[in-house]
This record gives C-alpha cells, structure tokens and sequence, in this order.
C-alpha cells in the first residue's frame, strides 16, 4: 500500500512555496506598516478555550474540531481564540494600552475537503486589542483591501453590523418569532438551532431558509443609537479612505463572540468558498475569557484561497529565482576543490551549487541550466595545475579565463565581486 498524505492535508511544494513566500512577504510588509507586530502561539490549545470563546453551539465547536479527549486538548481552528489566550496570559495591555498584533500559521477543521476548502489550511490573522474607535474598523478593512491588491486580486468587502448585548437580545426575540411562524420551511439544522442560536439562519445556505430570510427583520433596524453610531463612523472612515464595501445584513459569520462590526471579503471565482478573508469586532470577549474588559477587533485571511485565486486573477507569474553560480569539476583534485569553494562563496551570501556525482561536463552543464544558474565555473584536474578555470555567462554565453591565484576565500572574493548577485523582483518585492 502506497503512503499518502491525509484527506484534507496537503503538501505544497517547491514550485507552489514561491507563491505562499510572496503571499506572506507582501502581508507582513503591509501588516508592520500598519503597526503590526507578530506573535506565534503553540498549536494545541485546552479545549475549554474554544468552548469558551468560538461558543457551543457553532459548526466549529459541534463538529469540526480535531480533539483529543482523554487529554482535553484540540487543535486549534482559529487563530483569535489562541491569540487572546496568550495576550491575557501574559499581560499584554500592560505594556501597551493598544496592542496591534498578527500571527501566520496553521489551522484545523474537520469539514469536507473541497476546492479551497482543507482540513489544514493556514490563515493571516491580525488583531487590534484595546481601541473601540470605528476609525480602527475601517482601518483594518483598508489594510485587507490594501494587501489583496497588492497581490493583484480584486474581491469585494461587505459589511454587518451585529450589534451589542444591550440591542442584540431584542433583535433574537424578533428573529425567532419570524422564525417560529414558518418553521416547517426551516432546514433541519435550523429547526434545531431555532433558541439556541437563531442568528446563524441569516447565512444558513439551504434554500429554504434562504427565501425565508429575505422578508426576516433586518439587525440594521434594530442597532440601539450607540452601535447605530459606530456602524456610522464605520462606514464614515470607509468612504473617508475610498474603500468601496456593500452592506449585507444577513452576514451573522460562524463566531459567537462577535459585537457590532463583521466583514467579508468576498470573491465569485471559488464557487462556494467565497469568502477570502473574514473577521470582527469582540468587544466582550476578552472579559469572557478572564482578561480585562478591553474591545478588540481582527479578521483572517485564508491563504489556500488567496494562493488558488492568484493562480486564477492575478497577471503577474512567479519569476524563478536563480542560482548565482553553479561549479562544474572534472576530476577527483577539482571535485575537492569545488567543495570547499563552494562553501565559501555560500559563506559570501551566493547561491551556489555543484554536482558531485562526478558526471561529464555536458551532463553538469545540463544541471546548472536546470537550476537556472547564472554562471558556471568549469575547472578540471588539469586546469587546476595550471591554476585557471573558466567562467561562463549562462545567459550571454560569454567565457572567460579566470584566474585560480591566491587562497580559495580570496577566489571566492574575486568570483563574488566578478558576478555580483542581483537580487529577483516579484511583483515589486525583492526575494533574494
Ligand atoms: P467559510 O464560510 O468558507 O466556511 P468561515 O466563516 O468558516 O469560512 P473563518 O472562520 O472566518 O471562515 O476564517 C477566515 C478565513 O479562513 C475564511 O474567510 C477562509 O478564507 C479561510 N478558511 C476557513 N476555513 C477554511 C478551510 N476549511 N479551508 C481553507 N480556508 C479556510
Ligand atoms: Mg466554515
């Protein structure tokens, strides 16, 4: 039986690394731009913590969490949940009264795999604790928005506003009296989740419910005057930085910790995976958790997706990135030597190569084309007695004589300073 990797793991691969290095190159650029700075969180977490903040009654926590029981740990399915975990484990707020933080890793959810859709898959998460100001929103948006033209992908952002514990359970009651009065045309799910969570109808994707819906109270009605005015501000700030967004009042997203503000953004090239990048304000959350009461606002971008629809929408391909000089010997003596030469060109920041099968100088020359390499340093026994090699320009096909005089590190310097390395431009950033 052949091994292979699990359903809903996948490996990425060379050729695919280029394009997740240029995807989190470009984020963490724009995140440090905006202040950001990175946290890394382990990836196992107690159970209790997604109990406590993703909430109970949610798809995530009823059915797609990778736990192990007997030890009362899962792996986490989202960043948020960890990342606060750690602030308030650590008393992040002392230092700092607003805390702009992001962290790029790995996370787990048992769903069915499809396009754009994984078990593991890896999320951009950033999170701004300690600002209630709507500005903070918009700003965020921005920053999204900012960093998925970057990366030349057009996607749309929409917009909701959940409200607060003060307007919100009024809302419910409304909701659930609508839905009372048409339940036989409610999915199971729905029927179910009916008290206990009601909201999550508003984005359920059966058809039913999703006729049923449209003629639902909208939460925009129902926002008391002071979520009425930060949605305002939101949506203010927004115009104030040309960020287009539409409203969508049936965006209740898949969280409970959600206050007041929550954002998509939304693309129509990955069928039903349309959402690229998600998040929102928890102004409660912290508190919940056994921090202190300060809001927070974040949102995470799905690398799968923004990588499948690069692929798609972007023009830009990958440049690969070439080896600078690859060292092609002939011989036991100019095999040693190639050795230890190449060891000190690495030594001066080149990427250099060579091939130690011994194989003939057609077959070496085959190789360093392979690798993309720039130049070519051909020595064998012989030319190594007479102390000169040669040196050839991949692209022009130029040769010249170089001399093998003085030490190998002082070779190394010659040859460093004779090729010196160019640094490769991926769509305006340098990957060297
Ligand atoms: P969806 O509605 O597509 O299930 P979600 O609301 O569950 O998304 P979030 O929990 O908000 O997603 O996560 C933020 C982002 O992470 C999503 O917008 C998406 O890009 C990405 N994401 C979520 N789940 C997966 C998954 N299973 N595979 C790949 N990417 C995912
Ligand atoms: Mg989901």
């Amino acid at each position: 039986m052949k091994l292979k990797a699990i359903n809903g793991f996948k490996d990425i691969l060379p050729d695919q690394v280029l394009r997740w290095q240029q995807v989190e190159q470009t984020a963490r650029d724009i995140f440090e731009r905006f202040g950001m700075r990175e946290i890394r969180m382990p990836i196992l977490e107690k159970t209790e913590l997604f109990f406590r903040s993703i909430g109970e009654a949610t798809d995530i926590v009823e059915k797609e969490m990778y736990s192990f029981p007997d030890k009362g740990i899962t792996m986490r399915p989202e960043a948020t949940a960890s990342l606060l975990r750690a602030f308030i484990e650590h008393g992040l707020h002392v230092q700092q009264p607003v805390q702009r933080l992001y962290t790029i890793g790995p996370m787990f959810r048992h769903e069915r795999p499809q396009k754009g859709r994984l078990r593991q898959f890896h999320q951009m998460d950033v999170e701004v604790i300690g600002a209630t100001e709507p500005q903070v929103d918009a700003e965020l948006m921005a920053m999204g928005q900012m960093l998925l033209n970057a990366l030349g992908l057009k996607v749309s952002l929409e917009i909701n506003s959940l409200g607060c514990p003060d307007c919100r359970p009024a809302f419910r009651t409304r909701l659930i009296e609508y839905l009372k009065e048409r339940k036989d045309d409610l999915c199971e799910d729905c029927r179910r989740r009916l008290s206990v969570n009601p909201l999550r109808t508003l984005d359920c994707k059966s058809r039913g419910c999703r006729a049923l819906v449209q003629e639902a109270p909208s939460i925009l009605d129902s926002l008391c005057s002071e979520c009425n005015e930060h949605f305002a501000g939101v949506e203010h700030t927004l115009e104030l930085l040309g960020v287009t967004y539409t409203k969508n009042r049936f965006m209740v997203r898949g969280l409970d910790y959600y206050t007041r503000t929550t954002f998509e953004f939304i693309t129509g090239d990955l069928g039903a995976q349309a959402a690229v990048g998600a998040g929102g304000r928890y102004d409660g959350l912290i508190e919940q958790l056994g921090g202190p009461k300060l809001p927070g606002i974040g949102f995470a971008m799905g690398m799968e997706r923004i990588v499948l629809l690069m692929e798609q929408q972007a023009e830009s391909s990958i440049i690969k990135p070439a080896a600078d000089i690859f060292v092609a010997a002939l011989g036991d003596k100019a095999a040693e030597y190639g050795c230890v030469l190449v060891q000190n060109l690495r030594a001066l920041q080149l990427k250099a190569a060579m091939d130690y099968s011994g194989r003939s100088l057609k077959a070496q020359m085959k190789q360093a084309g392979r690798i993309n390499s720039r130049f070519t340093l051909i020595v064998g026994d012989n030319e190594l007695t007479e102390g000169k090699a040669v040196l050839r320009n991949m692209q022009t096909q130029e040769q010249e004589t170089f001399a093998l005089d003085g030490t190998i590190n002082e070779q190394a310097g010659r040859l460093f300073s004779t090729i010196i390395p160019t640094s490769i431009e991926v769509d305006g950033i340098k990957m060297k």
